[in-house]
This record gives structure tokens, C-alpha cells and sequence, in this order.
């Protein structure tokens, strides 16, 4: 599904002599890498205040605890989604509201968000899935009308870039009140291990969560609220600074591989090709309103689960992502939810699959892969 290994060939000398240097000058943890990663990062999406901490699900929670959301306060957010995200809701005491998504961009459903708002309701949590952003106008908009936090759940979508109505464009996370995101090694951009970050631009957010993430602690020793520990380490920092003046051209790779998946899949009475909703009105060169975390395609002929089997004996590998909706697991399942509000959830985790996407497909792996989806979806 991905090639580091290409992606480190091309930084390694960087990478290596960093790690060196870290070796030997000790600095694990909150050593100079760390600061100027957060300070490159900031500049490269425009927000004021970057924290880095430990992984993408603990970003999540510090960004919940950071608002002061508290036990009973009604969280909103999409069923169709990595399970961190309800995780961390339901970990707090607070109450998560899982609501259908889009059946063409597969994000949250702003009229589902606007039905499930009540006067318990604190936040709504976006998740920009697949590397797009969701309705961002349209959830600000509502999140103003009823007074409510916006944290975008930006794992999967780092450099995408939103076009507002009004041409305003912001970087994806640089748009709700506080966002968070993973540095996974297999997100676009990822480190050797794990690593996460939180982005705002209020100040007195910036500054409640800096403490939040070493334990509480806003003078050495002195504990004023309930923290955790959670941290970026220092050769995590050096390899994202490798990568990060990549990112662009890494995610420029990953918008041509999907291009030429579609162009190939152009025509299929079976296989929906994924949507770009972007507004920008640059059908050519707008290759960072979808930053493709996932290629995901819809077989809506129900030969979906086959075609998973047919392309892993054929050694493709390939991903359902998700295959059970986030209302129907064990641990999240809730007397207030009824089947009949989540019908496009239900339908996706029978007909998505995601193909192979990283940054160095080429085309003849492209061709062999897409032969074989529509040679055996038209069998
Ligand atoms: C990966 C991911 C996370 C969690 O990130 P970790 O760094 O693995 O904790 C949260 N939300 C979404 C949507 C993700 O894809």
C-alpha cells in the first residue's frame, strides 16, 4: 500500500547525519530538532502555534481536554472514520454523536451534523478522511450559529489546502478552532515511529495545551491542571524536517497516480472513481485541494469482497477502509442510534476499497493494477 523505502532513499544522507548528530549529542527528547520542526511547520501552513506531542490519537484527546470539553458535553462526529477519533471522545467521558457522511467526498454530513446538534452539544469533529477536506463553510457556519468548537481532525490530510466561497484558501487544520494530526509513518507525511501534532491560532489555546502535553506544568514542578506526557522526539523531529519541504511534491506525486487511476477507470459502469469537491474552479493544477491519503474506489456491484481476495492472490495489495461503521463496533454501540441514520456509512463498508498510493507508483504498476480491477469487476 506504501513505499517508504523509496521515499528514505532520496533523504537518507539528511536523515542519518541528523540522527548522528542527535546520538551523539544526546538531546532525545526537547532537543533542537523538535523547536525548529515546529517552527518550519508553522510557517508552511500559516498558523500561529504548532505543538508537537506524542502521536496523532493523543492530539486528538490534548485538543479536547485544551477546549475544556467536560463528562456529559455531546460530541458530534462521522461514523465512517478511523476509530481514534470516537476513541478519544468516549476515553474523556464525554459523549460521542456519530452521524452519516457523504456518499461521494465520504465526509461528514453537514444536514446529519445540523440534525444531531442539542443543547449538550460542545464541539463537532470533521475528519478531513482520505486526504480531503470536508464542508469546512458549512460546518464554521454552523458551529457559529450554535456556538461550537470545530477541532478537524487533520490525520490524513496534511498540505491539502480549502477554498473557501469567498476564494478564501487556508491550509487544511489552519481552519476550526484547534486541529490535530498524525505522523504516522504511513500518512503523507510520516516519521520513523510515531509522532503527532496539534495545531491553533488562539494564543491562550497554544498556551493551555503546552502545558497540557508535559503534565500539567506551565513552571517546572508546578502542576495547575491535570496533563499528560506526550511528545515528539527529537530524531522523529529530524526525520519530518527531512520531509517536510517535500510535502508538496509528495503530494503532488500522489494527485498524478490518482489522476492516471481515474483516467483508467474512466467509463466503468461499476467502479466510482473518488470525487474532488474543491471550489478553487482550477480543474488543472489544483492537485493540493485532495492530497490523496487514500485512493478509494466504490464497486458497486457487490463484488467488492472478491475483488479483495482477487487482487491479494495476485499480490496487490489493497485496503478496506473502513469495513465496519463506528455505530456497529462493540465498543461504541449506543440504544440511541438507529440503522436508518446511517445509510450511506452502511453502504460504503460494502462497496469501498482502496488501492495502492504512495509516491512511487509508476505507471506500469498503475496499468497492471487497474487492468486487474476491471478485467475481474466486469467478469
Ligand atoms: C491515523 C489517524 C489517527 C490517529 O493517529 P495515530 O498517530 O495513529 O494515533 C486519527 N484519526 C485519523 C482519521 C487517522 O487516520
Amino acid at each position: 500500500m506504501v513505499d517508504l523505502k523509496g521515499q528514505y532513499e532520496d533523504i537518507k544522507k539528511e536523515v542519518n547525519d541528523s540522527i548522528a548528530e542527535i546520538l551523539d549529542s544526546s538531546a532525545f527528547i526537547n532537543g533542537p530538532h523538535v523547536h525548529a520542526f515546529q517552527k518550519e511547520l508553522e510557517a508552511y501552513l500559516g498558523v500561529k502555534h504548532v505543538i508537537p506531542c506524542a502521536n496523532g490519537t493523543d492530539a486528538l484527546q490534548i485538543c479536547m481536554m485544551g477546549l475544556g470539553l467536560q463528562p456529559g458535553d455531546e460530541v458530534i462526529t462521522a461514523d465512517f472514520t478511523f476509530a481514534a477519533t470516537v476513541e478519544v471522545i468516549a476515553l474523556l467521558n464525554l459523549v460521542p454523536v456519530l452521524v452519516d457522511v457523504e456518499p461521494d467526498t465520504f465526509n461528514i454530513d453537514i444536514k446529519a451534523v445540523e440534525k444531531a446538534i442539542t443543547p449538550k452539544t460542545k464541539a463537532i469533529v470533521p475528519v478531513h478522511l482520505f486526504g480531503q477536506c470536508a464542508n469546512m463553510d458549512a460546518i464554521m457556519e454552523l458551529a457559529e450559529k450554535h456556538g461550537l468548537y470545530v477541532i478537524e481532525d487533520n490525520a490524513q490530510a496534511i498540505g491539502a489546502t480549502y477554498s473557501s466561497k469567498n476564494g478564501k484558501k487556508q491550509k487544511a487544520g489552519t481552519i476550526g478552532h484547534v486541529a490535530s494530526t498524525s505522523f504516522f509513518p504511513s500518512k503523507n507525511l510520516g516519521c520513523y515511529g510515531d509522532g503527532g501534532a496539534i495545531f491553533t491560532n488562539d494564543d491562550d489555546l497554544a498556551h493551555i495545551i503546552r502545558g497540557m502535553v508535559n503534565h500539567g506544568m506551565y513552571k517546572r514542578y508546578y502542576h495547575d491542571v491535570v496533563g499528560v506526557n506526550s511528545r515528539l522526539d527529537s530524531i522523529q523531529a529530524a526525520v519530518l524536517r527531512a520531509k517536510l519541504p517535500k510535502l508538496d511534491s509528495y503530494n503532488q506525486k500522489r494527485w498524478e497516480a490518482a489522476m492516471k487511476y481515474s483516467k483508467a477507470f474512466q467509463g466503468q459502469e461499476h467502479i466510482v472513481t473518488p470525487k474532488i469537491s474543491c471550489v478553487c474552479g482550477e480543474t488543472k493544477n489544483c492537485c493540493d485541494c485532495h492530497v490523496f491519503h487514500q485512493y478509494t474506489l466504490k464497486i458497486t456491484n457487490g463484488k467488492r469482497d472478491a475483488l479483495v481476495q482477487h487482487l491479494n492472490d495476485n499480490n496487490v495489495p489493497c485496503g478496506v477502509y473502513y469495513p465496519v461503521p463506528l455505530h456497529r463496533q462493540k465498543a461504541y454501540l449506543d440504544s440511541r442510534y438507529n440503522e436508518t441514520d446511517f445509510p450511506v456509512t452502511n453502504q460504503l463498508v460494502e462497496e469501498v476499497i482502496s488501492l495502492p498510493m504512495h509516491t512511487e507508483l509508476d505507471d506500469e504498476q498503475i496499468q497492471y493494477i487497474t487492468k486487474l480491477v476491471i478485467d475481474f469487476v466486469n467478469k
